[in-house]
């Protein structure tokens, strides 16, 4: 522990630093997954989410994640070493803006949800990030206590979203063989929303 301390000297926790290194290789997509697929039966589309498209989602919100953030830190690095200063209100609201920005970018396009939906999914998913964000400063500053228990929390959370999606209203919209209407081919796992037999655009279920 001495050794430790030392190294990492005051106000920086080892083990908190290092689960918050597992936080953000694993527990983090794992999370945007589970919270991706929550959304499973919420889409508006005439098929629910496949686990396909919800991993490459949060590959994708994983890979824009550590692309935005780290061009950020660095140029809001360079900015700080330019002109001095002290810019970290600055770098807090770009991060919050990343956090919408994309969340917002992927309920509309990549998971085809609208209304209140996508508003939804929008503000959780950002508080998704907002609870491990805290996570991870609190394990850096203050050991490992407080972020399992966040970790904890969001779990049960993510839960909750999962049980509540699986509603039978939700799951209804959808016919557990989905066909084309036309031509009757297989439209499980149809994204464009065009039958890829006859070109038939297949009617979208209805979002009570
Ligand atoms: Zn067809």
């Amino acid at each position: 522990m001495h050794a430790s301390t030392l190294a990492c000297g005051p106000f920086f926790n080892c083990g908190g630093a290092l689960l918050s290194v597992v936080i953000l290789l694993v527990f983090k997509p794992l999370a945007y997954y589970a919270f991706i697929q929550a959304f499973r039966y919420r889409v508006s589309r005439p098929i629910p989410m496949s686990v396909a498209q919800a991993v490459k989602l949060a590959g994708v919100r994983a890979g824009l994640g550590f692309v935005l953030v780290g061009a950020g830190a660095f140029c809001f690095y360079q900015w700080e070493l330019s002109y001095g200063g002290d810019f970290w209100a600055y770098s807090w609201v770009y991060l919050y803006l990343e956090r919408l920005l994309v969340w917002a970018g992927l309920g509309w396009y990549g998971a085809g949800l609208r209304g209140r939906r996508f508003v939804g999914w929008t503000l959780s998913g950002t508080a998704l990030n907002a609870a491990f964000d805290f996570a991870i400063v609190v394990g850096v500053m203050d050991g490992i206590t407080k972020p399992v228990l966040i970790l904890g929390g969001i779990a049960a959370l993510i839960a909750v979203l999962h049980k509540v999606g699986r509603r039978d209203s939700l799951k209804y919209r959808f016919s557990s063989d989905p066909s084309c209407t036309k031509c009757h081919y297989n439209l499980t796992g149809n994204l464009s929303g065009i039958c890829p037999e006859c070109g038939t655009p297949i009617a979208t279920a209805a979002v009570p």
